[in-house]
């Protein structure tokens, strides 16, 4: 039987294109964010890397996600005295943004073409027969369709409906700090990225035109999760680690705004099931990645095209959900590992 009705856990970067892709198979599709609003960790930013504009350009989507976004052109790295170690382009089009404005372009694209997009809704259970799945929320509601998609995220609750024994998320030894500061007080060129390998942690930053501020990331090793760290001390974290460097991270942090976001990196480096009858998981619920390569956002994407695909090519949903693991699953790994491998010390 076809599947007619999609019902997606999560209104990040993979539901909502999963929305828009299914809509473009002519699949029917709602979305159910747990967030009131948008997502955790909305105040850190991200670049959309070419792979991911050209699968957001096949949704119809790039207009709306250039209007909010800027773009990535080159990459320099630097070391702890300032001094440049090498210069390469980005190949194009890249584009960076925050994660909010990703989320809410998206959002507004798919509300704007007719998608139901519900927040506070948390997808906690579901069960399943062999006429459709029936999926439970925390606030008691109940909806019915064909397939549930889990783009829940790296700690979706679908993994575990699928597989109460998935593996949990992998700390990465790793803690992430973002911040902005305001105008462009180091004079780098706009559009580029600067990567710092300081002494004792790495430093990214960016300028991008048009933005009037300097977004800088921090990258600092650290043996465990460090959960319940307030905006202050991640600041005075960052700051600790770039005092003896000779570069501008410690002056730009320094001078940053309020706005700055801490927390722990994790990845997954495999998911043994990725689907069963009638639920799958697409983006980082089932592949998260730590940042180094700057492809989460850009697989979500790609996944949801896939998966689109596979669920129009095919009447039964297993076949379908097995037709898209086996597209993604061996390039998505590799990229979790090579993005691993990135950021090692
Ligand atoms: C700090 C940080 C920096 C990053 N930098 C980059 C980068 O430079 N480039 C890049 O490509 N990627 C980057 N990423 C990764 C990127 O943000 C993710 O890979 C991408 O957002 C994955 O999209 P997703 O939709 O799978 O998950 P998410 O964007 O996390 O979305 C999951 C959504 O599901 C919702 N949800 C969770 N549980 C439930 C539930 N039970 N029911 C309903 N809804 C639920 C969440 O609220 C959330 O909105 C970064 C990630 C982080 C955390």
């Amino acid at each position: 039987m076809a599947v007619r009705k999609v019902i997606i856990a999560g209104g990040g970067v993979a539901g909502t294109a999963t929305a828009l892709a299914l809509q473009q198979a002519g699949i029917e599709a709602e979305v159910y964010e747990a967030h009131p609003s948008g997502g955790a960790d909305a105040g850190a930013f991200l670049t959309v890397m070419r792979n991911g504009m050209a699968a957001l350009a096949g949704l119809g989507a790039a207009e709306a996600v250039n209007a909010v976004s800027f773009p990535a052109r080159a990459v320099a790295l630097l070391d702890a005295q300032g001094q440049e170690l090498g210069r390469r382009p980005i190949e194009g089009p890249a584009r960076s943004l925050t994660r909010a404005a990703l989320y809410r372009a998206l959002q507004d694209l798919a509300a704007t073409r007719g998608i139901p997009v519900h927040h506070g809704k948390r997808v906690t259970a579901a069960s399943s027969d062999r006429d459709g799945i029936e999926v439970g929320f925390s606030d008691g509601s109940r909806v019915t369709g064909d397939v549930l998609v889990g783009a829940d995220g790296i700690h979706s609750r679908t993994r575990r409906l699928i597989d109460p024994d998935a593996p949990e998320p992998r700390y990465a030894g790793l803690h992430v700090v973002y911040g902005y500061t305001p105008g462009n007080p180091a004079g780098l060129d706009l559009d580029e990225y600067h990567m710092i390998r300081g002494s004792r942690a790495f430093f990214g930053v960016t300028v991008p035109g048009g933005d009037g501020r300097t977004w800088w990331f921090a990258r600092i090793p650290g043996e465990k999760p460090a959960a319940g760290i307030t905006a202050q001390q991640w600041r005075d974290l960052a700051l600790r680690m770039f005092r003896d460097d000779a570069t501008p991270a410690h002056a730009l942090i320094a001078a940053s705004g309020a706005e700055i976001v801490g927390g722990d990196s994790h990845d997954i480096p495999t998911t043994p099931h990725w689907h069963n009858a009638r639920m799958v998981l697409a983006g980082d619920a089932a592949h998260a990645a730590v940042p180094a390569a700057a492809q989460g956002a850009s697989m979500a994407i790609e996944d949801a095209v896939a998966l689109a695909a596979a669920l129009h090519d095919h009447n039964d949903p297993a076949a379908a959900f097995a037709a898209y693991e086996d597209r993604r699953r061996t390039e998505t790994e590799e990229t979790v590992a090579a993005s691993a491998r990135l950021s090692s010390p």
